[in-house]
Order: C-alpha cells, then structure tokens, then sequence
C-alpha cells in the first residue's frame, strides 16, 4: 500500500469508528497528514475531552495518551505503539516518588506533566513549564517542596522563585543535549534570528536556566503553539528553534517564507518517531494498544491534573 492510500485507509477508518486523531508537533510529517489537531499534548487532550468522538488515536507518546485517557474516561484512548515511551518520564516512577514523599512526610509534592499516570495519582500538583514558577510560589513558604522530574526546570524554577526546593535528578535524554555553546556558537552565525525556546515535555529547561543566569539575550520563552504564533506574527524572518526539531515542519507548512535553524540538529525523541502510518493503521483497524487507567489512580490523578490547569 502506498502513504497515500494508507492515509485514505486511516481516515475512512477513523470516520466509521467515530475516532479523532490527535498529533503532537514532535510527529513525523505523514502523522500531520492524517491528523484532525496537531499540538502539545495538554492541548491536544482537552481538544480530546471536547469532541464527540469515541475514540481517541494519540499519535504522541504513552503519558500523553495517559493523559487524555485521564481527562477522558468515556473514550477509548489508543496508543499506535507501546514502546513510544519518554525518558523524562521514566526518570522516577511511583515507587521512587513514595519513598522520596516517604523521607519528605510533609512535603507539597510538584510534578512536571511529563510523568506517569501513577506518578501523577502521588503528586499535589502537575505542571508544565510555563506554570511551574506560578504554581510554586502559591505553595505557603513554610512548606518543603518536592519538585521533579526535570532537574534543569526545578533548578531553573528554584532560582527564579528563591525558594529551595528538592529536586529529582531526572532529564530528558533530547533536551539535554542542548549546551551553552551551542546556543552562543549560533547566535554569532546568525545575529539577526530571533532564538525560541519551547517551555513544554521537558523540553529546554536547561535553556531556561542558562537565560535566567543572563548567559542568553534575543530569546524567548513560548509555548510550541506560541512558537508557532510567533513565527507567524514576529517581523523576523529568521529563527533558532530550540526544541525537537519535528516542529520545524508545522512551521514550515503554516509560515513557509521563513528560515528555521534547529539548535541541534539532531535533536529528535526516537520515542516520537516511533508512531507511523503502519501503526496507526492497525490501531484503528484491530483497536488497539489501548491506554486505560485504573478509576482509583484516575481520579487521584486528575486532582493534580485540575490543579495544573487552575493556576496559569
Ligand atoms: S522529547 Fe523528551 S520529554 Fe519530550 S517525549 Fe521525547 S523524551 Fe519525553
């Protein structure tokens, strides 16, 4: 079967199962092609939990359908496959958190959204990047704090609050690679671009803390549907793009006279690219790998899940 025809498959299957398709930014470019939103993936699950659909296709990576499977539990939740896993996920699991909350008895516990649905069902509170600062600094002062999974966010999060927090060692293994250097080695190349950086899925939190020790300028910190606004709006024609390099595509297709230079060329999720047309045509055909949470976990979760999204 030809791409095309695949993709003519897909959507004649999602129609007749009553299924929506959501696509992370990270995705690869035939993904977009069969995607009814593209976008992160907080944004993608509300989309999710707002239509009528019975099923939810995550073309992302397990939280993510977690997610969505959280903030959906009337809908089937399938991940084309398994092993699209995170490895800013994976850096603590339930187990670590309750013996970490163990030695910490009466600490608020913080958790970046890029965690499990177990790890989240533990935590007071998720995150993301650009509501951490706001979420910590409503903690009262006299709390401890747990902060995890990415070390660089909590470090970045601790300086820009004062406060001091316990900070899980946790990283992502693409955003880590960005380094000074790079960022500085390509600002010379190109003075005149304008540096975005992406807040979300532990992405560029080692950034953050290098802008917050003044070691950056020209840069801004935006969501990835704010970098894409900005592409749009900003009088820039040129852009560093700090983050997976998948996005680089939607930016493409939605403000194409534009220059975009990855900050790392190589900066790709191989967990990501693990979703294909192959697997999302067998997910709606055979219905599966589907992603459901137990109502226990689920409901805990979702507390923290709401709590993220109440304070902006
Ligand atoms: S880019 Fe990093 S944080 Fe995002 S899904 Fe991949 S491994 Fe996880």
């Amino acid at each position: 079967m030809t791409n095309k025809e695949k993709i003519t498959k897909i959507r004649e299957l999602a129609k007749e199962k009553n299924a929506v398709i959501l696509a992370h930014n990270y995705q690869l470019p035939e993904i977009y092609d069969i995607a009814d939103f593209i976008g992160d993936s907080l944004e993608l699950s509300r989309k999710a939990a707002n239509t009528n659909a019975d099923v939810i296709v995550f073309c992302g990576v397990h939280f993510m359908a977690e997610t969505a499977a959280i903030l959906s539990p009337s809908k089937t939740v399938l991940l084309p496959d398994l092993e699209a896993g995170c490895s800013l996920a994976d850096s603590i699991t339930a187990d670590q958190l309750k013996m970490w909350k163990s030695e910490h008895p009466d600490a608020v516990v913080v958790m970046y959204v890029n965690t499990s649905a177990d790890v989240k069902a533990l935590a007071d509170y998720c995150c993301t990047s650009s509501n951490a600062i706001n979420i910590v600094e409503s903690i009262p002062a006299d709390k401890e704090i747990l902060f995890g999974p990415d070390m660089f966010l909590g470090a970045y999060v601790s300086k820009r609050t004062n406060r001091k927090m316990h900070i899980w060692p946790g990283e992502c293994h693409v955003h880590a690679q960005f380094r000074n250097d790079h960022l500085v080695n390509l600002q010379k190349k190109h003075p005149n671009a304008e540096l975005i950086l992406h807040p979300e899925c532990g992405c560029i939190s080692q950034c953050l803390y290098m802008m917050s020790d003044g070691q950056l300028s020209n840069a801004k910190i935006l969501s990835t549907s704010g970098m894409i606004a900005e592409v749009k709006s900003s009088e820039s024609d040129e852009f560093i793009i700090g983050t997976e390099i998948g996005i680089i595509e939607r930016m493409k297709r939605e403000e194409p006279n534009k220059k975009y230079i990855p900050l790392k060329e190589d900066a790709i999720c191989k967990y990501m690219k693990k979703i294909n047309l192959d697997n999302v045509l067998l997910a709606l055909q055979n219905m599966q790998h589907e992603i459901s949470i137990p109502e226990d976990i689920r409901k805990q979760a979702l507390l923290s899940i709401e709590r993220m999204i109440t304070i902006k």
